[in-house]
């Protein structure tokens, strides 16, 4: 059942290392998130025996079931929407949560993280493509989240998070990932802070992403298959 992943795995790492030549970079800069969301711990595991130690979730208690069973050489980023009353459990186990999508969300983290005496990484998620449907604060309400996370003492801002519009096609998904980069450079000016991390590209598009910029791929369903919603 997982004897595919090792081979999948090597497949998109490859296509990782083509896309950031082909973009002039090199492809120690792109670092690569298993999107282990739905898929069980032994699958996460199979991947972790093919040397993948970077992992992304989308739900706290499936991250705390997978995390309590596998060994802590694992790396979790947290990549979902993330309700309030979760955080606790998502920053005991996450050292990234990709997906603050509201200042109260990015207070009550900051507050937690304090309480419990951690920094975790943070990117403040952008709906890209502005879907009704989708995640992420709007362009209006980004400057307003940034600058709460710029005075966040206790988490550390590391970047922005988006996904683009499905289907949107290499033209127009290629610029929703480099208005992303625009934006960080212009709030990395404003706030007088480092914001390395672009996390932009998933299985469908991420070397679009890499060629935009991306430090951060999320792939899941070119790794472990096709995901089974039910
Ligand atoms: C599920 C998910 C992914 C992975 O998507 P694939 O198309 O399976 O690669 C990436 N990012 C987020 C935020 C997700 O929820």
């Amino acid at each position: 059942m997982t004897a595919h992943i090792a081979a999948n795995l090597a497949a998109v790492r490859s296509e990782i290392a083509r896309a950031a030549a082909a973009a002039g970079r090199d492809s120690g800069e792109v670092r690569l998130i298993a999107v282990s969301k739905f898929f069980p711990a032994e699958a996460v595991s199979a991947a972790r025996n093919a040397g993948q130690r970077l992992f992304g979730e989308s739900k706290a208690q499936e991250l705390e079931q997978k995390a309590a069973a596998l060994p802590d050489d694992l790396e979790w980023h947290f990549i979902g929407h993330l309700q309030r009353n979760k955080a606790a459990m998502v920053l005991r186990r996450a050292a990234w949560i990709h997906s603050v999508d509201s200042p109260k969300l990015l207070e009550r983290l900051d507050r937690l993280a304090g309480e419990l005496g951690r920094r975790p990484n943070i990117l403040l998620e952008v709906n890209l493509a502005g879907e009704p449907d989708k995640t992420g604060v709007s362009w209006d309400e980004l400057p307003e989240l940034a600058a709460a996370a710029a005075r966040a003492a206790n988490l550390h801002w590391a970047g922005l998070m988006g996904m683009a519009a499905e289907e949107a096609g290499e033209a127009a998904g290629r610029a929703c990932f480099a208005r992303l980069r625009e934006s960080r450079d212009e709030l990395a000016r404003r706030h007088g802070v480092a914001l390395p991390e672009l996390s932009m590209g998933m299985s469908g598009d991420f070397a679009w992403a890499i060629a935009e910029g991306a430090t951060m791929v999320r792939v899941g369903g070119a790794i472990f298959g096709q995901r089974v919603y039910d």
